[in-house]
C-alpha cells in the first residue's frame, strides 16, 4: 500500500492543480469576452447553424492581442481580439475567419476538450510510474527521459485531435456551402505571420505542421467536391 502513495500523492496533486487552473481560466476568459457582432460572419454562422441543425452558433471575442481561436471545456468558442483585428483590417475573409470557428466546433463536437482532463489524470499516472522505473536504474536523467516520454506521447494524442477538428472543420464548411478553399488559404496565412513575425502564432504552436494539413485538407477536398 505504501509503495503505491507516491502515485496517489502525484494523481491527487495533478487533478487539484487542474481543477485550479481550469477554474482561474475560465473566470478570466468570461470576464474579458463578449459577444461577436458582425453581420457578415453572423451570416455565416447561421449557415453553420442550419447545417449543424441547432438554433445558433455563438462566438465569443476573447480580449487578448494574440492570434487564436479555442474551444473552452464547457462548450463555448473563443476567437482573440487579436484574429478579429485580422478581419476587421481586411486581412482575412469572414470565410477565413468563419473556418477557424468550424475547427474549434470540431473540438467540441469530438469531446476533445472534456477528454483533455482525462488525458492529464492518465499522463500523471504514467509519469508517477515511469518515474518509479526511470528514477530505480537511472537516477536524475531517469526523470528527465520519464518526462520526455509523456511529453512525446501528450504532443501526439494532440496533433491527432487537431487532424479531426480539421476534418470537422472541413465537412461542416462544405455541408454549410461555406467551402474549403476559405480553411486552406487561412493555413497559409497564418503560416505567413509566423514567418514574418520571426515565431509562429500562438494558435499554430499548438499544432501540427501547416503544410501537412493543407495536404489532408485538399485530400478531403478531392474527395468530396467533385
Ligand atoms: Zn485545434
Amino acid at each position: 500500500m505504501l509503495r503505491f502513495s507516491p502515485i496517489l500523492i502525484a494523481l491527487v496533486i495533478g487533478y487539484v492543480t487542474y481543477l485550479f487552473s481550469a477554474r482561474k481560466s475560465k473566470r478570466d476568459l468570461s470576464r474579458n469576452s463578449t459577444p461577436l457582432q458582425d453581420k457578415a460572419l453572423n451570416k455565416l454562422l447561421s449557415q453553420m447553424a442550419e447545417a449543424l441543425d441547432i438554433p445558433r452558433v455563438k462566438v465569443m471575442v476573447y480580449e487578448i492581442e494574440m492570434v487564436n481561436g479555442l474551444a473552452a471545456p464547457d462548450g463555448r468558442i473563443f476567437i482573440t481580439r487579436g484574429l478579429l483585428n485580422k478581419y476587421i483590417s481586411g486581412e482575412i475573409s469572414s470565410a477565413e475567419l468563419a473556418s477557424v470557428v468550424a475547427h474549434e466546433l470540431g473540438h467540441i463536437a469530438l469531446g476533445h476538450s472534456r477528454r483533455r482532463l482525462i488525458d492529464f489524470g492518465g499522463q500523471n499516472l504514467m509519469r508517477a510510474l515511469l518515474m518509479s522505473v526511470f528514477g530505480r536504474y537511472l537516477p536524475i536523467i531517469g526523470g528527465y527521459i520519464a518526462n520526455a516520454i509523456i511529453q512525446m506521447m501528450a504532443a501526439s494524442l494532440s496533433r491527432k485531435d487537431e487532424y479531426e477538428a480539421d476534418a470537422y472543420g472541413a465537412a461542416l464548411l462544405l455541408k454549410s456551402g461555406i467551402g474549403l478553399s476559405a480553411q486552406i488559404s487561412m493555413f497559409r496565412k497564418l503560416e505567413s505571420w509566423g514567418k514574418a513575425g520571426g515565431g509562429a502564432p500562438a494558435w499554430l504552436l499548438s499544432h501540427p505542421e501547416t503544410a501537412l494539413r493543407i495536404a489532408e485538407i485538399e485530400k478531403l477536398k478531392a474527395n468530396w467536391e467533385i
